[in-house]
Formats: structure tokens, C-alpha cells, sequence
């Protein structure tokens, strides 16, 4: 008997891949979007097309027990969308209403175990000020100060899979990510993140052209290889864990050396035109001590061999678009 898991988000990157990998482990897998992903076919045996703010199309989507719930649906972007203060009433009404139709759609078909995906954009503005020594501990969340609403929202949304927890005896598991990156992610467009747009710019760029980088490119963050944030997530939703957990690299660099280093797998000498534009905190970097300490498992794997796989990819894409 093959198992059934429901991946909300199918359509988007991490979704999109999550669903590949538990169709590689025999899963019979429901996907639900707004749209088809992007970049290729999508794997799974059933891709429902609905928009999860409805309530109808959550309950119609939980017509069953699913083994594994992911909630992944949201209205996310990089800084370029979230950090501009233009999509605040978007973001905080479009993820929260999602959460809040699908925890209670689930709840009533007895699908006891829901994954759901927040955010190190939750983590307070005040512990992030220091680019060489940011603290983001699972327990430093409170008191709380995110320093976007994307933040707050992720932040509200982990406190109800609680709640539902505590209230309805749903064993809801709770993951913090950290700048997920990889191929058949967002490259342009304004959603992308910064190794997807770094990546992008090298490679439309020739040896000794000059690239704009947001800032004075001494802000510190990590990034984690798609990979290894779908063993992470896949473990944190099997193991009998309740407390949020950091799914991220500890593997922190500045921009500046992040576009250094995507320039040196491009084999290209790239100079950076340092110019305004949304920063999001000063440093940032996933502790992953509670990690190792609960689900004896961490990532780790070097940033190179993912932006290589990673650059590789978007490389094509600029290709092809040319
Ligand atoms: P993504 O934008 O690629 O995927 C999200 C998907 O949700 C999109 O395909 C979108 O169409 C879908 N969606 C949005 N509104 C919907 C609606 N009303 N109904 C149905 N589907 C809807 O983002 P991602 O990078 O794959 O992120 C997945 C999850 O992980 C999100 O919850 C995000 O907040 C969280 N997260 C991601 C990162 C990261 O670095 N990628 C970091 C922290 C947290």
C-alpha cells in the first residue's frame, strides 16, 4: 500500500522538488497551486490548480487522510518583494488566510500531522544588527521584533500550528528555514533571491563587467541547497518533534563573497557597483545546534557545491532567454 502526502505550494520551488522526492520514495502525492510549476513537468499523480485561500478548495483538497501534510503555500519573494513595504497587506493576508483554511481543514479530516514551513525572517530585527555575530537561536524568538511583516505573518502562523497542537492533539511540525536555494527556483522577475539574482547577473555579465550588488555587500546571511532542506524537513515531519526547528547552512558569507565566489565558478573577474536597495537585516546565519541535538542530523554541505549545480542551471535559463 503506497502512503498519501499533500503538498501545498506544488507549484513553487521548494514544493516542486519536495514533490520529486516523495514520489522517489513511493508516494502517492496530491499537489495544490495557483499554478503549474515553472520550470518543468510536475511529478505528482494528482495537481489540483486552486487558489488555498477558499475554504472550499481546502476542505475539497483534504478529501482524504494523508499520511504527510507540507503546507508550503505563501505569498513570498526575496527582498526585492518583501522587504519594499508595497505587498505588506498582500503577504500578511494571502499566507494567513492559507494557514488558517488549511489547519482547519485538516483538523476536520483527522489528518493529525501537518509540516509547516516559517521562516529565520521571523527571528528579531535587534539580535540580527551585527553582520560577524548574528544570534538565531530557536530560543532567542522572543521577545519578538521581525523586521518585516513576512516575518510577523511566519511568526503568527508557527504560534497557531502550536495552538492547534496544544487545543486539537495534532502533532503539527514546525520548521524555520534559512535562504533556500538551487536550480528551478526563481531567477528573474523580481521574486528571486540573492544567489538565484547573483547567479543571474554573472552570467549575463562578461569577464571584467561590472555587476550591481544591493548595498555595501557586507550584510552576512547562509544559504542552504535545496537538498539538504528537503532531508531536513522530511525527517522534522516523521520525528516526534514539536518545538520550531532552523532548517538552514551555518555556512555564513558576506554578498560580497557570495558574488566573488559565483564569479569564481564562472571563471569570470566580476567588480561590484555597490548601489541602494532592500537589505533586510545586517547579518543573519542558522544556528543548528538544537538540530543536531534533536534529530542527531545537520546540513552540511559547502555553499560551492550547491551555487555550482545552481549557476550551472541558471546559466541555461540566461542562455535559452537570449
Ligand atoms: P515559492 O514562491 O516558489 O512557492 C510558494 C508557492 O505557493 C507558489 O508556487 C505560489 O503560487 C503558491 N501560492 C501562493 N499563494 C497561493 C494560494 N493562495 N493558493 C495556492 N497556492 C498559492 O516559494 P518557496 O521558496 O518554494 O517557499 C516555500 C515555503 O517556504 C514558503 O512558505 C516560504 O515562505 C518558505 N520559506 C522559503 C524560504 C526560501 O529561501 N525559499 C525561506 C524561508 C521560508
Amino acid at each position: 500500500m503506497s502512503k498519501y502526502a499533500l503538498v501545498c505550494g506544488a507549484g513553487g520551488f521548494i514544493g516542486g522538488h519536495l514533490v520529486k522526492r516523495l514520489k522517489t520514495e513511493g508516494f502517492w502525492v496530491r499537489g495544490v497551486d495557483l499554478v503549474y510549476p515553472e520550470y518543468c513537468e510536475t511529478h505528482a499523480d494528482d495537481f489540483v490548480i486552486g487558489d488555498l485561500r477558499e475554504q472550499e478548495v481546502c476542505r475539497a483538497i483534504v478529501d482524504r487522510r494523508f499520511d504527510e501534510v507540507y503546507q508550503l503555500a505563501a505569498d513570498m519573494g526575496g527582498a526585492g518583494y518583501v522587504f519594499t513595504g508595497v505587498h505588506d497587506a498582500d503577504i500578511m493576508h494571502n499566507s494567513a488566510t492559507i494557514n488558517l483554511n488549511m489547519l482547519d481543514a485538516c483538523r476536520k479530516r483527522n489528518n493529525q500531522v501537518m509540516f509547516y514551513s516559517s521562516s529565520a525572517c521571523m527571528y528579531p530585527a535587534y539580535n540580527q544588527e551585527d553582520p560577524d555575530n548574528p544570534n538565531c537561536s530557536e530560543h532567542s524568538a522572543y521577545p519578538a521584533q521581525p523586521d518585516s511583516e513576512y516575518g510577523w505573518e511566519k511568526l503568527f502562523s508557527e504560534r497557531l500550528y502550536l495552538a492547534y497542537n496544544r487545543n486539537f492533539n495534532m502533532r503539527n511540525r514546525v520548521a524555520r528555514y534559512h535562504n533556500i536555494f538551487g536550480p528551478e527556483g526563481a531567477w528573474q522577475g523580481g521574486k528571486e533571491k540573492s544567489p538565484a539574482a547573483i547567479c543571474r547577473k554573472v552570467a549575463m555579465a562578461k569577464s571584467n563587467d561590472e555587476i550591481e550588488v544591493w548595498g555595501d555587500g557586507k550584510q552576512t546571511r547562509s544559504f542552504l541547497y535545496i537538498d539538504e532542506c528537503l532531508e531536513g524537513s522530511i525527517r522534522l515531519t516523521r520525528s516526534n518533534i514539536e518545538e520550531p526547528l532552523n532548517i538552514g547552512s551555518d555556512e555564513m558569507v558576506t554578498i560580497n563573497g557570495l558574488v566573488d565566489l559565483v564569479a569564481d565558478i564562472a571563471g569570470k573577474k566580476i567588480h561590484k557597483n555597490h548601489v541602494p536597495g532592500p537589505l533586510g537585516v545586517r547579518g543573519r546565519n542558522s544556528d543548528n545546534r538544537l538540530i543536531e541535538q534533536r534529530l542527531g542530523w545537520r546540513p552540511s554541505a559547502s555553499l560551492r557545491s550547491g551555487l555550482e549545480k545552481t549557476y550551472e542551471w541558471i546559466e541555461q535559463q540566461v542562455r535559452r532567454n537570449s
